[in-house]
Order: C-alpha cells, then structure tokens, then sequence
C-alpha cells in the first residue's frame, strides 16, 4: 500500500509492515507544485493558509495514496483541518503525535500504537532502523564532504537529505545511487566560495534559491531541517533515535543543535526560512536573539523562483558581510 505521510515520522514501522511510505512535501514540491496549491483552493483553501498544506492536500486526492498518516502534535496545527478534508474525501487517515513534553513514554506508546495498526512486530521494526541506519551513515559522509571537504553543494545535500524522509519509498535504490553520488563527489575539486553559510526552517518552497547563492560565492553548507530528516544521530533505540530529532519540538532544542553546528561548520551566517503564514515565523524572533552570527531572515510563500525584492536583500546582506 502507499502510505502517505504529512512530516517525518518514525518511517521503520511502515517499511516493517511492507508497505510504501511517501512523504507527500516531496511530491508536491518536485512535481506541478502550482497546479497542486490551484486545485486545493478551488475545493475553498483559503488564500492565506500555507502552500504545504494546500500542496499535501492535492497530493494526497491525487496520487493514489491508500492512507495517510497526519503528525497532529509537533508539526503544524493546520494538519488537523488538512485531515479532517482527507476524511471527508473517503481518504483513510492516522494520526501520530510526538508530545510536545518529550515524554518518553508517550512517544513509545504513540509508535507502539502504530505498530498496532499496521499489525507489525517491534522486533521486525528494529531490524528496519538498523536497515536505515546503514543508509543514514552514509548520509553523514556526504554531509561532511558538503561542510567539511567543501566537495558537495548546498543543492545536492538539501535533496539527499531531504529524501531521506522516505527514502524515496525505497532503500535499496537510494542507497544504490547515494554510493555513486558520494563515489563522484569524493572525485571533485572542492568548490570555492566566499561565504559559508547554514539554512535554518522548514526546507524552501523557492526553487533556485541554492543556485542563486552559489551564483554569488555563497555554499549553504548546513541545511538544518533537512539533515533532522535524516536522523544524524544514529540512536541506538528507536524511541531515543526520535526524541533527539529536534524539529517536532521546541525551538530551544533546535536552537542547541544549531549553535553547535555553526561552530563545528565554521558558518559565516544563517539564512532563517519562514513559510508564509506559517506559526514558525515566531521562532525567527527567537534564532534572532540567540544565534551569534550574522541572521537574514527570509520568506517564501509561492512555489516558484525567487521574487525581486528578496534577491536584493540576500545581495545586501553579502555586501554588509563583506564590508
Ligand atoms: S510550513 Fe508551517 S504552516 Fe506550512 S505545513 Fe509546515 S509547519 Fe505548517
């Protein structure tokens, strides 16, 4: 069955159970996003309400999907209406929350109430982590030829990375060409820049946004949300591997790892990522106030290439560095 699913979960339960997870942001924004935001506002989504959710809505009617499982609690609040027009579409939906307490054994409980539905053996989902997590390791090493060997640009790892929230819905391919990629990109010179800079916020809804820094000297070198989505960590349990994932809960845990990884990437400054209309604008006041380098805040809201007016204040912000 093909799964869909709103925002990263614990994904080994539903390969476990032999079925197809497909992160549904995937498909939305590689595919006809526009077309996707159209159709969702025709059936009555409002205008100011996030593209992601009116693109996973369209996604959701429009690929087949046979369930889809709806993060109701450390993702978007906008997911319980999203769901409820699922619903009312004869989509079956399921929800998994992780609690915004850290409670460890709410977590347990909500994955062991998953493995409940899918009728899933524990064991057999911890032979699936252990599967991903060969996988994961290799992800780290093209993180690292990114930020740390300069060969692997900010383009190149936010797909990698971004992709492995389903693997593309199946492991054994995507690792298949993660080793040829990483085979090429240990061969390259190392890419020269002016500026190293990290991307902090849901992934960007803007399409040459990375290409257009490269274009004035900038790699993006640590994708933040992105590299989550890959489970760097490499917990051994499965219920520790999902309460060190940062980004269902709160910005204060975000903020630690981003500290630290300013400093181990050496960054020059951060991009802060803000959807429109999305309640995760509020934490731009917060990576303002604490991170130590230089923050441009910036906002997408269509999907499509970068507006004017942001293109001049990225440019102003790299003549402020510079001088
Ligand atoms: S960008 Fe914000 S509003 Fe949009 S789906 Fe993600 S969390 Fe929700």
């Amino acid at each position: 069955m093909k799964i869909g699913f709103t925002t990263s979960f614990p994904v080994e339960v539903v390969f476990a159970a032999g079925h197809t997870p497909i992160d549904m942001n995937n498909i939305f924004v590689t595919g006809n996003a526009s077309d996707f935001v159209e159709q969702a506002e025709f059936d009555g989504y409002p205008r100011n309400i996030c593209s992601w959710i009116k693109g996973m809505y369209s996604v959701a009617l429009s690929s087949g999907m046979n369930a889809v499982i709806g993060v109701v609690e450390g993702d978007c609040s906008n997911t319980h209406s999203l769901m409820s027009t699922l619903i009312d579409k004869n989509i079956e939906v399921i929800s998994f929350s992780f609690p915004h307490t850290k409670d460890r054994k709410k977590l347990a409980d909500e994955i062991e109430k998953l493995e409940q539905y899918f009728d899933v053996k524990h064991a057999k989902v911890l032979e699936v982590k252990t599967r991903l997590d060969k996988i994961r390791k290799k992800l780290i090493r093209l993180d690292k030829l990114t930020w740390n060997e300069n060969k692997v640009t900010g383009l190149e790892n936010h797909l990698w990375l971004v992709n492995s929230s389903d693997f593309n819905g199946d492991p054994d391919d995507f690792e298949k060409r993660l080793d040829e990629f990483i085979f090429e990109a240990e061969g390259r010179k190392s890419i020269k820049t002016d500026f190293r800079f990290g991307f902090l916020g849901v992934p960007p809804i803007i399409t040459n946004l990375y290409d257009f820094l490269l274009e004035h000297k900038v790699n993006i070198v640590f994708n933040e949300i992105q590299r989550q989505f890959s489970m760097p960590y490499l917990e051994k349990d499965i219920v520790d591997q999902y309460l060190r994932y940062t980004y269902p809960y709160s910005i204060f845990d975000r903020l630690k790892d981003i500290k630290t990884e300013i400093s181990n990437r050496k960054l020059d400054a951060v991009l802060s990522y803000s959807q429109s209309f999305c309640h995760r604008q509020i934490d731009s006041i917060l990576i303002k106030k604490y991170v130590d380098i230089p923050v441009l805040t910036i906002e997408g809201d269509q999907p499509g290439d970068l507006d004017a007016r942001t293109k001049l204040r990225i440019e102003s912000f790299l003549d402020m560095l510079k001088y």
